[in-house]
């Protein structure tokens, strides 16, 4: 084969899941489909997550010969640390009007979190241009997060577009001026949007006991 499809296939391969015994695991960071008796599924492996989300169902009874799989999600950690979501608010509050961003970044080597500010091209009460901020060691990405400003947490259409391709859980905190500002989550996988339905209490707590800084 030609390597510009032996390279594509390498860096996101497809694997037949074994019927007797499970599939070997994945051994670096990557994507990989996973083509079951009951559908296919996308496996997403980061140092922090461990994630398989079923992405399509066979639309004929075609008996396939491999074996099933369960969706699953496997975290390298026990929690994100409130504390930095509150942090994240100040900044927050700080900015307003404008929006802002920053990264929740984790390293599997100390197993610490830090709130890394991205580095802000350009900025208004309805718009965030950015660039990564620099990481250190092995750190990588875990909560991208945004505020709206004066307007409601939520995800827009624009957000949809700028987290098509990651994998992150993405935070915005809205109406930065009040004293209880809203906030909303999701888990970003490749397209795959998991909106939280129940933010944890502590993240709201955190955000909500910064009014006073
Ligand atoms: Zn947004």
């Amino acid at each position: 084969m030609n390597l510009v499809d032996m390279t594509l296939q390498r860096s996101f391969p497809t694997v037949m899941v074994p019927r007797n015994e499970a599939a070997a695991e994945m051994e670096t960071s990557g994507e990989r489909l996973l083509i079951a008796e009951n559908g296919v599924f996308l496996e997403i492996r980061r140092s922090w997550i461990n994630l398989v989300r079923q992405v399509a169902r066979f639309t004929v009874r075609t008996a396939v010969p491999y074996g099933r799989v369960v969706e699953s999600t496997k975290l390298s950690f026990d929690r994100i640390p409130p504390d930095l979501v509150g942090q994240f608010a100040v900044m927050a509050r700080k900015a307003f009007p404008n929006e802002t961003g920053a990264w929740i970044v984790w390293s599997a080597t100390t197993q610490a979190f830090r709130l890394a500010p991205v580095r802000i091209i350009s900025h208004s009460g309805g718009s965030l241009r950015y660039e990564p901020p620099a990481l250190v060691g092995d750190e990588v990405l875990v909560v991208d997060c945004h505020s709206h400003g004066k307007h409601p947490a939520y995800f827009s259409s624009t957000d949809n577009e700028d987290d098509r391709h990651d994998v992150k859980m993405a935070l915005v905190i809205g109406n930065c001026d009040r004293s209880n500002p809203s906030i909303a989550a999701r888990l970003c996988a490749k397209g795959i949007f998991e909106e939280t339905e129940r933010v944890p209490q502590a993240w709201y707590q955190a955000v909500w006991a910064t009014e006073a800084v």
